[in-house]
């Protein structure tokens, strides 16, 4: 695979860009299929719980809105490579590629539905390539400058801070690949675009992992086999950058409650009984949500009106309000309370004087997880 020519390739229509930005659209939907009951590589190797809210949100016609940026960037990025393939090899290049695979993992079948990012079928070989866009994931020194294109030797990580499971995915892509084609030669690459900090500077470079091992099929059923019993994140962030929680679809994976006050049945009880609250909270954001969909205006149900019903809200200019209940000889600090965002700013600024003007009270409230 050349990927010089390929670089070459990808910044000549960088600088094209919004030449070519009409051809954008031309490209797949980032949306993937998949067969009933099937589940993507990215999908097997994160929180299956989030496989879950997807498939439901999806049949309830529900998408979330796209906000981070490195996923544009990405996105951005994704779209220049796919072109400048189809602008270098035409018809040998497939972007989004399915590779639909059935696993029998102890006896029941586990579909998969791989999709690459890049595919490439020529006589006697294919070739898949996965991008990624990340953000200072490199940064030992390598080089004194980053150089346009790193081609890094085999399988070897040892050079960089590279994401495992990045690896992890391209190796089932490799494994799914050598089923699918047995008679042609496979190369598998992870292509990263990427933040390399050395020893002068800061830059952007591609980096080329070729990766020639696949992973073992022990290994696949393994991570089958958690995906269908372990319903929990895979990584200590994942709940972090998950978009689900940030939407309000799943509150985060619950650590089991310590049974600080609790006798152990009891605990067992409450941890089921906030598991059950979470599952219902998740279903009446996508009813929520669904209704907002439907409902475009404000009507009337059992005497309420509900829908897009106008609040009104008023700010005042508190100066000019407070000199005006003063000409009245009222008290301001009657009607106005302060701001909880402003009282860690007002500690600050009085140190312990503020006790002389403060009393503190203790009230018990009961909590529930977000
Ligand atoms: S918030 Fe955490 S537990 Fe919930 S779906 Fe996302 S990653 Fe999984």
């Amino acid at each position: 695979m050349n990927f010089e020519k390929l670089v070459k390739e990808v910044n000549r229509i960088g600088r094209e860009l919004p030449a070519v930005l009409h051809q954008l659209p031309v490209l797949p939907e980032r949306e993937l299929e998949y067969r009933e009951g099937a589940y993507g590589i990215t999908e097997l190797l994160s929180c299956p719980i989030k496989a879950e809210i997807r498939r439901k949100l999806q049949k309830a016609g529900i998408e979330l809105p796209v906000e981070a940026q490195e996923i544009e960037d990405g996105f951005l990025y994704e779209n220049l490579v796919k072109l400048a393939l189809a602008s270098l090899y035409g018809e040998k290049f497939t972007p989004e590629k399915l590779l639909s695979y059935d696993l029998e993992v102890d006896g029941e079948v586990f579909k998969i539905d791989g999709h690459l990012d890049c595919f490439l079928e020529f006589d006697d070989k294919v070739v898949g390539i996965e991008l990624k866009h990340t953000n200072l994931n490199f940064d030992n020194e390598l080089t004194d400058k980053p150089p346009q294109l790193i081609i890094l030797p085999p399988n070897d990580r040892s050079r960089i801070n590279l994401n495992y499971r990045y690896f992890l995915q391209v190796k089932i892509q490799r494994y799914l690949l050598e089923k699918l084609y047995p008679h042609k030669k496979v190369e598998t690459y992870l292509m990263v675009k990427t933040q390399l900090r050395t020893k002068y500077k800061l830059g952007k470079t591609t980096v080329i992992l070729p990766v020639t091992e696949s992973v073992t099929e022990e290994e696949l059923k393994n991570l089958c086999r958690l995906f269908r019993t372990e319903k929990k994140p895979r990584a200590k962030w994942e709940c972090k950058l998950c978009s689900y929680r940030e939407h309000g679809y799943c509150s985060g994976h619950e650590e089991t409650v310590e049974a600080e006050e609790l006798t152990e049945d009891r605990s067992e009880l409450v941890t089921s009984l906030l598991s059950r609250r979470k599952e219902l909270l998740a279903e009446l954001k996508m009813i929520e949500d669904q209704l907002k969909k439907l409902i475009s205006g404000s009507v009337t149900w059992n005497g309420q009106q509900i829908g897009w019903v106008e609040k009104v809200s008023y700010t005042y200019d508190l100066p000019a309000l407070s000199k005006l209940l003063k000409a009245k000889g009222l008290k301001a600090a009657d009607y106005f309370q302060v701001k909880t965002a402003k009282i860690k700013e007002i500690e600050r600024l009085l140190g312990s004087e503020i006790e002389t003007v403060r009393k503190k009270e203790v009230k018990k409230r009961f909590v529930l997880p977000r």
